[in-house]
């Protein structure tokens, strides 16, 4: 059972004990890893069962899966609960059958199924009318939180907006931050890729060093809006990314968000963020939420860039 609290500024804190006992894969051999690993194909006993699958042969629940979507054996927030708040959704995207693969070696398709199946996740928790905000997070190796091994990511929907989230829409609402974003996207100081419709960028406020926005041109609020060619762009310009962070950090590991507007909001300006873990985070930027980032953007804009040009 999950309870809420909130801290003096307001953010929320899930109490969540059973968390607790779920594995933790990195103390193993990468023997033993692939022998339990939960994830792989003839091992789909041992997650709840799915709620969602592309396959190309096989029934629910067993192997001739591309890519699976199961409830978290041990959710941080319950489904069901008594609380009006400490409930919601938390759910597994196995990305793909391969155990050892990163997002970045996935296929164009691959990565296409996997941001159809993002997008799936929030169509479907919207329709839930208790539900007010949902996140997708890829936490990518041990020093990004993962507990397993296999390409996952995560999706967690809540029954409230969390205050952070809140102040962000509020800032996306008002002219100032969207001006601010937009001369972002001009900007050769801070942009590095685009396609289309889409654009990366490095943002001037970059609280991690090489963070990274991906996100519409023109302002869209809702990732789940995206129509299938806006998600094959997406997949495209995602792929080439990765594959650049890779080789410009050897492979480090990251993480991988989507921000959505929260369910009841109408002007948001969805993006990824995807930013490398580098380095932990301390006591200061803890107390004071303010953080120390050690690779100017502009300079983290030039090494993406020439990342990108190998
Ligand atoms: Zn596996």
């Amino acid at each position: 059972m999950a309870e809420l609290v909130e801290d003096l500024c307001g953010d929320g804190i899930l109490i969540s004990p059973g968390r607790a006992s779920r594995p933790y894969d990195f103390r193993s051999t990468p023997d033993e890893r692939l022998a339990r690993c939960p994830f792989c194909p003839g091992h789909e006993a041992q997650t709840p069962p799915e709620v969602f699958a592309v396959r190309e042969g096989g029934g629910a629940d067993s192997p001739g899966w591309q890519l699976r979507v199961v409830p978290n054996l041990y959710p941080a927030i319950p489904r069901e609960s008594t609380s009006d708040e400490a409930f919601g959704v938390h759910e597994v995207i196995v990305e793909t059958p391969g155990h050892t693969a990163r997002m970045g070696d996935l296929s164009h398709e691959e990565l296409f199924l996997v941001l159809s199946a993002w997008r799936g996740r929030f169509r479907e928790a919207r329709r839930d009318e208790r539900l007010k905000y949902g996140l997708i997070f890829k936490n990518q190796g041990p020093n990004a939180g993962a507990s397993l091994e296999h390409p996952h990511s995560q999706f967690i929907a809540l029954p409230f907006v969390p205050e952070r989230i809140r102040a962000r829409a509020r800032a996306l609402q008002g002219g100032e931050y969207r001006l601010q974003v937009q001369r972002e996207l001009e900007s050769l100081d801070h942009l590095v890729a685009t396609s289309r419709r889409l654009a990366a960028v490095s943002p001037r406020a970059s609280r991690f060093s090489y963070e990274l926005w991906v996100l519409p041109k023109i302002s869209e609020s809702r990732f789940e809006e995206c129509d299938d060619g806006l998600l094959e762009e997406a997949a495209a310009l995602l792929g080439r990314l990765l594959q650049a962070l890779d080789g410009m950090l050897n492979r480090p590991d990251y993480h991988l968000l989507v921000h959505t507007a929260p369910f009841g909001e109408d002007r948001y300006w969805w993006h990824f963020e995807l930013f490398p873990r580098l380095n932990r985070v301390a006591g200061f930027e803890w107390a004071t939420g303010v953080f120390i980032n050690q690779v100017a953007p502009r300079e983290a804009t030039h090494s993406w860039r020439q990342a990108l040009a190998v």
